[in-house]
């Protein structure tokens, strides 16, 4: 059996970051669905709401003032999940009952003064903005010694679990590195030792030449519908020369990182024609003070949206208890995202 007629049939493709398997059906596409029907995301409409906390001028929660800024800013989280202090603990009992104290920093950063500027919407010289500010968190984050990990991510939407539609991503730096990071930490290493090269760069060139999965490029980056995605219209963004981290990314990289992110969430928008919600984060170079040539900087993105704008993917029954599971192929995916074109639907011209 050749691959395209393996492909076509149910099978399993592994995920080699995860080293993980992920079941592929591609006859179940048309099955009848009687599940969840949401109501769609609305892109906000007003620029400043009295009532954000995110939005300059405002008090939140806590008390604080957010300042007027104009362009990005950040702040430490008012709520945040790790705390900073403390000394490390250990505890084990019997082998079974094992906890360590997580030292951790939790920022928030907002995108923009405006409520309703999504990164799919912004000019270059705001997303470029936006990538500085990324850059210089992770750079000053990775200073702390005990930092040994920096995960800049973003929820979108009241899907993900958003709880403010004002455009912002959270920072969180810790102490140990992150379960899926220390997964793929492990791989790229095992890839760099045995073939003397880079997992991510090889992974590129493969789907570079193949192209069926490729959804947009620039010079410096790549997005593509990874082989091995989960969610239907996961992708992952991979940056073309091999560098570990953003503080790495040369001036013109840096625009052409906003210029990618941009593209790929207008088509993202597009496809349901909805503010399209996700999770995204950056995997980057743990910060614990080695080099770590083998790792290669790059993003995810984890929409949950099936079929239109209302229609989820739910990980549950043999998901939940078994592995992961997809219907709609990731070449099919990549072939929706292509169609969905980079002019955003709200700024077409009526008909
Ligand atoms: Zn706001
Ligand atoms: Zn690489
Ligand atoms: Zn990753």
């Amino acid at each position: 059996m050749n691959f395209q007629e393996l492909i076509a049939s149910p099978h399993k493709r592994l995920n080699p970051l995860l080293q993980e398997w992920v079941l592929v059906s591609p006859q179940r596409t048309q099955r009848p669905w009687q599940g969840e029907v949401g109501k769609p995301s609305e892109p906000s409409s007003v620029t400043y709401d009295p009532n954000c906390y995110l939005c300059p001028g405002n008090k939140r929660a806590g008390g604080v003032q957010t300042p007027r800024y104009t362009e990005t800013y950040v702040f430490d989280n008012d709520f945040p999940a790790l705390l900073p202090d403390g000394d490390s603990q250990h505890c084990d009992e019997e082998g079974l009952l094992v906890a360590e104290r997580e030292r951790g920093i939790c920022r928030v950063l907002c995108f923009s003064p405006r409520h309703d500027l999504t990164i799919p919407r912004m000019s270059a010289r705001e997303l470029r903005g936006v990538v500085d500010a990324w850059t210089e968190q992770f750079s000053a984050l990775a200073q702390i010694s005990w930092i040994r990990h920096v995960e800049i991510f973003e929820n979108r939407g009241e899907l993900m679990g958003a709880s403010n539609p004002h455009p912002h991503c959270q920072i969180w730096a810790n102490a140990t590195l992150p379960n899926l990071p220390a997964r793929e930490s492990k791989s790229l290493r095992d890839y760099a030792v045995e073939k003397r090269l880079c997992l991510l760069c090889d992974y590129l060139q493969v789907e570079l030449q193949r192209g069926e999965r490729v959804v947009c490029q620039n010079e410096a980056f790549a997005v593509v519908v990874p082989f091995w995605a989960i969610w239907p219209f996961e992708t992952l963004v991979l940056s073309k020369r091999h560098v570990g981290s953003l503080d790495h990314l040369q001036g013109g990289e840096r625009d052409l990182l906003g210029d990618v992110l941009r593209r790929i969430t207008i088509r993202y928008d597009n496809l349901f024609e909805t503010a399209f919600p996700y999770s995204m984060g950056f995997h980057q170079r743990p910060t614990d003070g080695e080099a770590h040539e083998e790792w290669h900087l790059h993003a995810h993105y984890f929409p949950p949206l099936l079929r239109s704008a209302t229609v989820r993917k739910f990980m549950v029954g043999y998901e939940l208890l078994g592995t992961p599971q997809r219907d709609l192929t990731p070449e099919s995916a990549a072939a929706r995202l292509i169609e969905a074109g980079e002019t955003h639907y709200l700024d077409r011209a009526p008909l």
